[in-house]
């Protein structure tokens, strides 16, 4: 199958569509929202069968995690439904009049929300469905009311359209604007690029590299009306397992992180990267079994063959670091899936030098040894910014686990105590974004319900007449 890429005429109008729908998608109730995300649910699951065999074709995820993720796909959008349907969007703050001179008195402000406009929506290459076309991004942006241009990833290109085809159809079905929902496909650097600079695009979504990532941030900050730039870049995430974790089932713990480093084939934004380990034989007993359970793995084939040269170069360069032990160094040729791959070094090795603490990705992960709680936190704070932190052991509040707590906050927007960082639920608690660069906007969320916070904007009408307070925080 063969795709045209998107020329600068074509986006100019799927753009201006999207900005024509705006005016009345925007302003559209409750009821109006909550059944296109609905249709776009039932839409997916009724093309399931072939949408699955069309993503296993070009992402190689296979069918069981591929199904998984649909589930994850349309619970989204049934959930941002649900989310709109009580009211989460039209939410207000009402602040009566209050008599006399400022600053006491004051007059009537109603503090509602607005949404921002047409928003750009990078389509993630690992998440084929739940961070593309119609993932976690465009069902947030919907459910705020604000029409979506998605740009296709070129790693699932014939899904990315037959999906857009299906979205098409809903908002046609519906007799909702076509701009509601509109594609572009094409290079990054061009496509991408043209989108972002649109000056109808309100705001823009993206998940992927930091080159990337930081590219088009610059490029929405570089417009003569700059917009926000919500980037969800690398994610080492490590972990840090205190004595008493491995003490009272280390074996079991090495069995579940394995699966959790190679799961995906390590292509999951939260695959745990670096693996903070005490000294001593507990901790020596625990790297064993992890290493064992990885050799015992069988990753499958990774996205693109540009992320396997990406995850084969990081791997040499870890395996020929002079400051790294090689735990498990099997290699495969490259028509082969990858072989996990696990390092060792200690603490003073790793702080020494910053090219370890960025992200590989693919499945491979570094245990650092520590002498103690003390250097764990120095480890976490000379990675930064990450998407999680796992923390095993931490049951007793102790001085030492209070300060590892307190440092595992600062640099990570989810803080684990128990399991494995993969796996991220959608819903009312979510934080998925940290401290760059796991996100360029960390005080907002890409999974959870308070996705849809980033494309609502507050506004403070102040003594509104009566029929504007009347729509009780509905848009006009
Ligand atoms: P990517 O290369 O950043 O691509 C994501 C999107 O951004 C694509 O649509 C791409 O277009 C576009 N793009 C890339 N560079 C651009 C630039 N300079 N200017 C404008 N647009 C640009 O990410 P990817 O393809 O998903 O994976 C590549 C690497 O990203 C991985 O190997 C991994 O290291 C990292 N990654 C990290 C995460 C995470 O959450 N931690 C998730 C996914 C990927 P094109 O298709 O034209 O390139």
């Amino acid at each position: 199958m063969t795709f045209q890429d998107t020329t600068v005429s074509q986006l100019d109008a799927i753009v201006n569509a999207a900005s024509n729908a705006f005016t009345t998608y925007g302003a559209s109730p409750a009821a109006t929202r909550a059944a296109l995300l609905r249709g776009l649910a039932d839409a997916l699951e009724s093309q399931r069968t072939a949408l699955v065999a069309l993503a296993d074709q070009e992402t190689h995820l296979g069918t069981a995690r591929l199904n998984g993720e649909l589930d994850r796909t349309s619970f989204q959008l049934r959930g941002f439904a649900t989310q709109v349907e009580q009211g989460v969007p039209f939410a207000f703050t009402d602040d009566p009049a209050v008599a006399g001179a400022p600053p006491v008195g004051h007059p009537h402000l109603m503090r509602v929300r607005v949404p921002v406009g047409p928003v750009a929506m990078f389509s993630a290459s690992n998440f084929p469905f739940a961070f593309s076309v119609l993932g976690g991004d465009t069902a947030a942006a919907l459910a705020a009311g604000c029409p979506v241009v998605v740009k296709a990833h070129r790693g699932h290109r014939a899904l990315s359209h037959a999906v857009a085809d299906l979205a098409r159809g809903v908002v046609a079905a519906q007799g909702l604007p076509t701009g509601v929902f509109g594609m572009v496909d094409g290079r990054g650097t061009e496509v991408g690029m043209s989108l972002v600079q649109h000056p109808l695009i309100a705001a823009a979504a993206f998940t992927g590299s930091v080159r990337g990532g930081l590219a088009l941030e610059k490029a929405a900050q570089s417009r003569p009306r700059p917009i926000p730039f919500f980037g969800e870049l690398g994610s080492v995430n490590p972990l840090v397992a205190l004595p008493s974790a491995l003490a009272a089932k280390g074996a079991e713990l090495a069995q579940g992180l394995a699966g959790s480093i190679t799961m995906g084939c390590g292509q999951f934004c939260t695959s745990p990267g670096v693996i903070v380990v005490p000294q001593g034989a507990p901790g020596d007993a625990f790297v064993a079994q992890l290493a064992d359970a990885l050799k015992a793995s069988t990753p499958h084939h990774m996205l693109t063959a540009q992320m396997r040269a990406g995850f084969d170069a990081g791997r040499a360069a870890w395996a020929t670091h002079p400051g790294l032990t090689t735990v498990l160094g099997e290699t495969a040729a490259e028509s082969q899936p990858p072989r996990p791959f696990l390092a060792q070094i200690n603490a003073a090795g790793f702080l020494a030098d910053p090219a370890l603490h960025e992200e590989v990705f693919g499945p491979a992960a570094l245990v650092v040894r520590v002498a103690g709680t003390a250097e764990a936190i120095e480890v976490l704070q000379a990675i930064g910014g990450s998407l999680t932190v796992t923390i095993w052991g931490a049951d007793e509040p102790s001085e030492e686990v209070v300060a590892l707590v307190r440092a595992a906050s600062q640099v990570a927007g989810r803080v684990l105590f128990s399991g494995y960082p993969t796996g991220v639920a959608v819903s009312a608690g979510q934080q998925h974004g940290g401290p760059f660069p796991s996100s360029t906007q960390p005080g907002s969320t890409s999974v959870g319900w308070a996705a849809m916070d980033r494309f609502l904007r507050p506004v403070a009408l102040q003594d509104a007449p009566g029929w504007l307070a009347a729509r009780q925080g509905q848009p006009c």
